[in-house]
């Protein structure tokens, strides 16, 4: 069985890449990776560092059914996914790890998850820590973001327009799957799965909003939770429209009671929710286009305060749900 530094050197140690230094000419931004007692990465002159960390622990956030692939292109998905929510570009992360084993067949392709995933967004696994313990992976990112331009949960106005990236509730559809309390053919079930277990991180879309949106945060304890957060921290209230929530094929063949549930309270999303002034309306969409992901007007930003549900009629909607929470 190799030990701690050997699985290190075996799984999280590569050279920092070519193409990571020739895409940003003169900006290395890992001056060091790992293997010393500290990485030290350079930021641009004039940027703020954005630093996220999210934690997954086995059984809470998720199954032990999931590929080690997967669940290593989760495991920083979520992360950028913050990064995102703020308009920051990515530069580099870290990566705690607690494993019960040193076990080459869970570490191979969850490396190879992880690493695709950030050489998708051009950026370096640059330190840890590895420990034995039950399975948990806690990763950082660090990002930056024009001085005074991140994107932030306290900026929405009354009068703003409500908008959602992608599509929602597929995530929490699986979930039910995977409980049994749905059953979905073959092709479905993956499908929903892999917007479970996949998660594409809106990078391009946040970056791309600067500027634009009034606030924004990302969706991973379920639409109405998040948006509670954005209406409490900028002191608004909010109309959103059900039936112009964005869902998938499979989520739009459910019973309504369903569908509402994994729209609204379903968790696991990971788009991005904005606000936007209304004569922004169009500079929203050509966003979205530029950086290829669909976004959907859902509702608006209210002086009156509290959170309002209506269906496409205006009729009032129920929410019996309450909000994600770990202590709950
Ligand atoms: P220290 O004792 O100084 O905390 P460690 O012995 O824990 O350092 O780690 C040795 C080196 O390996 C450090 O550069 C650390 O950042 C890196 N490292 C440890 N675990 C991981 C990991 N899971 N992924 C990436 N780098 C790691
Ligand atoms: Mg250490």
């Amino acid at each position: 069985m190799p030990g701690e530094f050997e699985l290190i050197a075996r799984h999280f140690t590569r050279p920092v890449r070519r193409a990571a230094i020739e895409s940003s000419p003169g900006t290395q931004r890992v001056a060091l990776g790992v293997g010393d007692d500290c990485a030290l990465l350079n930021v641009t002159p004039g940027m703020q560092l954005a630093v996220s960390c999210d934690m997954l622990v086995e059984g809470r956030h998720f199954l032990s059914t999931v590929a080690p692939e997967r669940l290593g292109h989760k495991a920083l998905a979520v992360n950028l996914s913050d990064l995102a929510a703020c308009g920051a570009e990515p530069l580099a992360f870290t990566l705690a790890l607690a494993l019960p084993r040193a076990d080459d067949a869970f570490l191979a392709p969850f490396a190879q998850g992880l690493y695709a995933l950030a050489d998708a967004h051009g950026i370096e696994l640059v330190g840890g820590d590895t420990t034995a313990g039950p399975l948990n992976i806690c990763i950082t990112v660090f990002g930056q973001v024009p001085a005074g331009q991140a994107l932030l949960r306290s900026g929405a106005r009354p009068g703003d327009e409500l908008w959602v990236s992608g599509t929602l509730g597929d995530a929490r559809l699986a979930l039910e799957a995977f409980r049994g309390r749905v059953v979905l053919p073959g092709e479905a079930f993956e499908t929903v799965r892999e917007a479970m277990e996949r998660p594409q991180p809106r990078v391009a879309l946040g970056r791309a909003l600067r500027g634009l949106a009034t606030s924004a945060i990302d969706l991973s304890d379920g639409l109405l939770g998040d948006l509670g957060h954005v209406l409490r921290r900028s002191g608004v209230g909010a109309t959103v429209n059900v039936d112009a929530l964005p869902r998938g094929a499979v989520l739009a063949t459910m019973p309504q009671p369903l569908q509402h549930e994994c729209l609204l309270a379903g968790g696991d999303d990971y788009e991005l929710l904005f606000s936007a002034p209304a004569q922004a309306h169009a500079a929203v969409q050509a966003a979205g286009v530029a950086a290829g992901v669909a976004v959907h007007c859902c509702g608006q930003l209210d002086a009156q305060r509290g959170l309002r549900v209506v269906d496409g009629d205006g009729r009032p909607v129920a929410t019996p749900w309450h909000a994600f929470d770990h202590f709950l």
